[in-house]
């Protein structure tokens, strides 16, 4: 049959890709179906007048150096896709403009790290060096963890990582009597992971803020974009296929196990499907059938819609250092604590302000610059009365607060420079991505559904036979990293069983 597959790949989102790279570069027959004329998902660029934008990719964690390469970097390499990886070695600045404001650039590196956190907040590095040891040690520990099948093994060597795997962020740095202004500087990471530092498993951060420390901030040269292509490029030359413009919207089964997907009156059958979409839009496209468990369809109920955001993209007609601008990441908060920098963030409580020009100055032509605005916003802030014709207004208006906002605390005009402009809401990320409520970190990764209970429980929790779930809203959480690494991870386990078939 020359419409059947071993595997077939619903998304050609991060997770989509890797797992398709991966099951084709090991030789089966791959057919990955993307809605969209473009592949990668939130991992894309466009194009206004004379800039290419990214859309989504600030900072990736868990690259590595060539000579030190870390899981997101070996996963590329081992299915020949090529990238140029640039780094930004320095964490980030914060203006913090509230009671006791600071302005804080935290350098990277170990010492450079420490550092910086004891100049603004002195007698703070043996704490904080503390907590870095514990970050080093949850790297530790992953890795192991991937490496031994004996689960009392790793109990034995990591006891603290499984400790420690129960705590918040907060439990831990209190314990390990972190000042609480240090807290507040090292906890503005939590937007990338879109859970204030109260709620959010102390384990999944340190691993991620342990990363951007000491591997640095990965991206790709030329945007995202060149990430996509990349896994795209391998997946053709393995003898895979791509076919754009084909939204999957039905499942089909046999015996109980999938064996293939309906793009609209066609049928294409597969051994296994991946979906790079989230259960949410699975179990719709599957309304009424017998074979989602249950527990599949309470779990997805229950489970809370991660972050979105207000994005503003522009292009401006000077330079970087025209503007003064140095640092790549600036964090602007008027409230110290996540928690209310979460709550209050429609009301300016926190944003991010990115300049791609720090790290590739060439990334936009000679004499421009570009910033990339990022504005936490839940579905709670959208105001009731929001109606079609008052959407365009409602994001302008928005966005124009922030970027006047932004002028006045870093003393600078940008506003008589923008030549081009572009705006994203998460309606904008529902249409794109087609998630629920815009999401673009799938589902907040806090409390129960925490990313080291859910990696115990995908055996229980996962049990339609021949689908696999890949992508930000499984059991890694959100991020350029996990994604890639659930879909390269699902599609190694597969290949794996299929080896013990003798297929
Ligand atoms: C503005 C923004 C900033 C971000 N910043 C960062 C950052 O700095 N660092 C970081 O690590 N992460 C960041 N993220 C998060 C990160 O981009 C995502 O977690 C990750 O890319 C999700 O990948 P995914 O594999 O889940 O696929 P997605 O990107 O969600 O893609 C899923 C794909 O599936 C397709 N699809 C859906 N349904 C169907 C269907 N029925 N049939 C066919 N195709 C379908 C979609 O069209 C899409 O192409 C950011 C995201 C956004 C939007």
């Amino acid at each position: 049959m020359s419409n059947k597959y071993d595997v077939i790949v619903i998304g050609a989102g991060n997770g989509g890709l890797a797992a398709a790279a991966t099951m084709a570069k090991n030789g089966y027959k791959t057919l990955v179906l993307e809605r969209h004329n473009l592949p990668g998902g939130c991992a894309t660029s466009f194009v206004r007048g004379r800039f290419e934008f990214e859309v989504a990719l600030h900072e990736m964690c868990d690259v590595g150096s060539a000579e030190k390469p870390r899981p997101v970097r070996k996963m590329f390499d081992n299915v020949g896709a090529k990238v140029d990886w640039q780094f930004e070695h320095n964490c980030f600045r914060v203006i913090h403009e509230g009671d006791d404001p600071y302005d804080v650039v935290v350098r990277g590196g170990w010492d450079g790290f420490l550092d910086s956190i004891e100049a603004a907040v002195p007698g703070s590095r043996d704490s904080v060096e503390k907590l870095l040891e514990l970050g080093k040690m949850t790297q530790d520990a992953m890795t192991y963890m991937d490496s031994v099948t004996v689960p009392v093994q790793f109990l034995g060597k990591y006891a603290d990582f499984v400790k420690a795997g129960c705590y918040s962020v907060e439990d831990v740095m209190n314990y390990l009597k972190v000042p609480l202004k240090a807290q507040h500087i090292i906890n503005t990471y939590w937007s990338y992971l879109g859970v204030p530092t109260d709620e959010m498993n102390a384990m999944h951060f340190l691993s991620m803020v342990y990363s951007y420390i000491v591997d640095g901030a990965a991206m790709p040269r030329k945007c995202s974009h060149q990430l996509s292509l990349s896994l795209c490029q391998t997946i053709y030359q393995n003898g895979g296929d791509i076919w754009y413009n084909s939204e999957v919207t039905d499942l089909l089964f046999d015996h109980g196990k999938v064996c293939g997907v309906k793009v609209g009156d066609k049928e294409l059958y597969a051994d296994d499907v991946f979906a790079n979409t989230i259960p949410n839009n699975v179990y719709n496209m599957m309304q009424g059938k017998e074979e989602i468990p249950p527990r599949m369809l309470k779990l997805a109920n229950a489970r809370e819609i991660g972050l979105s955001l207000m994005t503003a993209y522009l292009g401006l007609d000077c330079t970087a250092e025209e503007l003064g601008i140095k640092d790549y990441t600036t964090f602007v908060t008027n409230e110290s604590d996540p928690r209310l920098q979460e709550e209050r963030s429609a009301s300016g409580g926190f944003y991010i302000v990115n300049c791609i020009n720090v790290v590739v100055p060439d990334s936009t032509p000679e004499g421009t610059c570009s910033l990339f605005i990022s504005m936490p916003l839940f579905d709670r802030d959208f105001p009731k009365d929001l109606t079609p014709d008052k959407y365009k207004k409602y994001k302008s208006d928005y966005v124009r607060r922030y970027i006047e906002h932004f002028q006045k605390v870093m003393g600078i005009d940008i506003m008589s420079h923008i030549e081009e402009i572009s705006i994203a809401s998460p309606v904008t990320f529902a249409r794109y991505l087609n998630t629920p409520k815009g999401s673009i970190y799938g589902y907040r990764t806090s409390g129960w559904d925490n990313v080291m209970l859910r990696s115990v429980c995908e055996p229980m929790d996962f049990k339609i036979k021949g689908l696999h779930f890949v992508g930000g809203h499984h059991v890694m959480g959100d991020g350029f990293s996990s994604s890639y690494l659930t879909g390269a991870n699902a599609a190694n386990a597969l290949i794996k069983q299929y080896k013990k078939e003798g297929k």
